[in-house]
């Protein structure tokens, strides 16, 4: 493969209007399917990222060790409901896939009202709403149900039915690498194994595929590596099988929660002051949108395992509202109403940014340390003062000369003279064409 692979399927304009609805149309194609952290519902939407970017699906056999883990029996469901004694089906999973506790064992069974309600979980805080649950790692079954319609059933025998299958079969992930100049990597990270909730799961998916498509088309100087991995067994599994990648990665991005209207919040790396931190701080702060900063902790999405301590990587997780700081979370109005194709384009932009400082953060050296070289006589100083925008131009120069001794990034540099990276880079190259500056 050489250095800049292009992507071959559609163009994706950064800048064009319709980018949102694009990428919210992704969302609403792989909303109705049921996924789980392993099964056909994974399998397929990693098929239908793979029609917008080659992905590679990789399969890990159930009863494979991961480290302290081992990749669970592959779980399947094709219908699941509950009848009463007049044959109506009281909750239907052809409804809503949220209506069965995901990993539910398979049963059919008759049950009083009473036993029932045993395996029934509702939110009577929101009556309206059906929680999502699931048994992962404990044989259980169970339907989730909106209060209103709990409190509606009657005194009856009832019939429930789950056909799901737990069986060896395969984990699945996709995995996508676009070499770049160097092999050193920047890891794009996103779970997808939620069944229809949009901002926690959907969105992450539907915007790394656009930012996977995007970087395909432009030239490179980092190598990409995007991931579409079932939250922790995933990362965790690929962690144990590329534990070589692992001293590649550079810089690292979890993804997720990435269409509500909330402001962004940036979670840092365990680390605290990568790259990767100060450059998404520095984006964020020049960005105009509203956000907040938390340090690490280790609690979240898959960040918990490229930052445990044998890792250590730089990888942050980039979110608007983050996972539980909204109402909605985890229930059934996590849905294409609370998304908006304006969020989603928001963020797709403001990760191409992050990566664009990423691959222009150089280090430079004066080649001229001893005083100040004369600007004038090569043209890049004003002959008349009082041009705002020639002065912000002057004063980038200046930082630059002053700070690069090999030592200081650019983006130290912009971090420590308040400017944007936009502008110190572009001081960097000017001062690079007129022999001022190397690398
Ligand atoms: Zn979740």
């Amino acid at each position: 493969m050489t250095a800049q692979t292009t992507i071959a399927a559609t163009k994706v304009d950064p800048s064009s209007p319709k980018l949102g609805q694009l990428i919210y149309s992704f969302v609403s194609e792989l909303y109705p399917i049921c996924r789980s952290i392993t099964g056909n519902g994974l399998r397929e939407t990693l098929q239908r990222i793979g029609e917008k970017i080659p992905l590679q699906i990789r399969e890990v056999p159930s009863g494979t060790p991961v480290f302290d883990w081992t990749v669970p029996r592959e779980w399947n469901i094709r219908d699941a409901y509950v009848k009463n004694s007049r044959g109506d089906r009281v909750l239907d999973f052809q409804r809503s896939n949220l209506h069965v506790v995901n990993y539910s064992v398979p049963i059919r069974m008759r049950l009083s009202l009473r036993e029932l309600k045993e395996h029934l979980h509702s939110l009577p805080g929101h009556p309206d709403w059906i929680p999502y649950r699931t048994s992962y790692y404990r044989e259980t079954w169970g339907f989730c149900i909106s209060q209103r319609e709990l409190d509606g059933l009657q005194e009856d025998e009832y019939e429930a039915v789950i056909e799901s299958s737990l069986e060896d079969g395969h984990l699945s992930y996709g995995e996508l690498l676009l070499p770049g100049e160097t092999p050193e990597e920047i890891l794009v990270s996103t779970h997808c194994c939620h069944p229809s909730l949009c901002n926690d799961n959907l969105s992450g998916i539907a915007v790394a595929s656009f930012l996977a498509q995007a970087l395909g088309q432009q030239p490179r100087r980092y190598t990409y590596r995007f991931l579409f991995i079932p939250g922790t067994i995933g990362s965790i599994t690929w962690l144990s099988r590329n534990e070589e990648v692992v001293p590649r990665i550079r810089h690292g991005l979890v993804l997720a929660c990435a269409g509500d209207r909330g402001g962004f919040a940036y979670k840092k790396s365990r680390r605290g002051n990568a790259e990767i931190d100060h450059a998404i701080l520095h984006v964020l702060n020049h960005s105009g949108e509203a956000y907040r900063t938390s340090d690490f902790s280790p609690y979240g999405y898959d960040e918990r395992q490229y930052c445990s301590p044998a890792f250590d990587l730089p990888v942050g997780c980039l979110t608007r509202t983050p996972h539980g700081q909204f109402p909605e979370y985890h229930t059934s109005a996590d849905n294409l109403d609370f998304i908006s194709a304006e969020a989603l384009a928001r963020t797709f932009r403001l990760c191409l940014e992050i990566f664009d400082l990423l691959e222009h953060n150089r280090t430079y050296r004066n080649l001229n340390p001893k005083c100040e070289p004369q600007l004038g006589k090569r043209g890049l100083y004003r002959e008349l003062g009082g041009h705002a925008e020639a002065e912000t131009r002057e004063m980038a120069m200046l930082w630059v000369l002053n700070l690069s001794d090999g030592e200081n990034s650019l983006l130290d540099i912009a971090e420590r003279s308040g400017m944007r990276f936009g502008a110190i880079q572009q001081a960097a190259t000017n001062l690079e064409r007129h022999g001022l500056l190397t690398l």
